[in-house]
């Protein structure tokens, strides 16, 4: 890709040399280190759509992903950085896509389904990045498949990470107001309005609708109808009949669904539990 066609200025550090995703208010490329060579994810975030909620959105995000940066479970922030056009922030570049295109989207119809064992290995890396940022007093908030990227580059099974801190609360043990995350992802107590919430038990749904998709290939509420929540247990789709999960990953899953956030557990208790303990690799929890 020429400099003329990128998002990037032509004396940025960085040199464009592709393009990665893309989600609400942003634009993720693949770049070049001019100096290093070494190869980047930048995200694009334009000035223009920075109203004032957003922009604080942003500071959020690069003060966290800084903050955070050190897990392996976490993507690494580089560097934030101004253009005439966009706010930047430079990251570790993650090569295997994100975990929806794993599991729901084409990389799903080329590869036969996930088995329960790599299903547990990527909700047990999922809970131990979402444990480590809880601990520091930060909750995510858009817990979803497209904002956890896989890591297909080591050697044995691939990695999975936590990208988008956007919607991320930093005082995450004080209540929540804010209507933030996505439809198919959201929490009941987060739909009610005017209701105070906690957002760590938010993340803790979020990560049980993801347990699901890992476990059954398809998303356990209608995403296009937010209104279903007033009868969320109805309404949860029926898994594939074909589909043998163990009863310690359905009774994982059954609490981390609970309509009401206090029976939901915290993400101790589900690295507690013994569906996540089986299998463990040693050293996973030090990461
Ligand atoms: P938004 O806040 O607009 O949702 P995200 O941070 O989720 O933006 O990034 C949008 C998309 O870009 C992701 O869903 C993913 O496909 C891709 N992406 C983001 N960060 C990286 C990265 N570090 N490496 C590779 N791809 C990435
Ligand atoms: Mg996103």
């Amino acid at each position: 890709m020429t400099d003329a066609g990128s998002l990037l200025a032509g004396d940025s550090r960085y040199q464009q040399v592709g393009t990665l995703g893309s989600g609400a208010f942003s634009t993720v490329v693949r770049a070049r280190d001019r100096q290093t060579g070494e190869e980047v994810a930048v995200k694009l975030i334009q000035r223009g759509s920075l109203v004032a909620d957003r922009r604080l959105y942003v500071k959020r995000e690069v003060a966290y992903l800084a903050g955070l940066s050190s897990h392996p479970c976490i993507v690494s922030a580089h560097e934030a950085f101004l253009t005439s056009t966009h706010l930047c922030i430079a990251m570790e570049l993650v090569e295997g896509g994100t975990l929806f295109h794993w599991v729901l989207g084409q990389g799903a119809r080329e590869r036969p389904p996930l088995s329960v064992a790599d299903a547990r290995w990527l909700f047990q890396m999922l809970i131990i990045g979402l444990d480590f940022m809880h601990r520091r007093g930060v909750a995510n908030r858009d817990v979803k498949l497209e904002n956890l990227l896989v890591d297909s580059k080591t050697a044995q099974r691939p990695l999975l990470k936590v990208c988008d801190l956007s919607y991320s609360k930093h005082d995450a043990d004080s209540a929540a107001q804010t209507m933030v995350g996505t439809a198919a992802y959201l929490a009941p107590e987060v739909v009610r309005w005017s209701e105070h919430y906690d957002a760590k038990k938010v993340d803790v749904w979020g990560a049980g609708i993801v347990l699901y998709v890992l476990l059954y290939g398809q998303l356990p509420f209608e995403p296009s109808r937010p209104d279903i929540f007033a009868e969320h247990d109805e309404r949860r789709r029926p898994p594939p009949p074909d589909r043998q999960v163990d009863a310690g990953a359905e009774e994982l899953l059954a609490i981390m669904l609970a309509r009401h956030p206090a029976q939901r557990p915290t993400m101790q208790q589900i690295i507690d539990h013994p569906w996540f303990q089986a299998d463990l690799p040693p050293g996973a929890l030090t990461l």
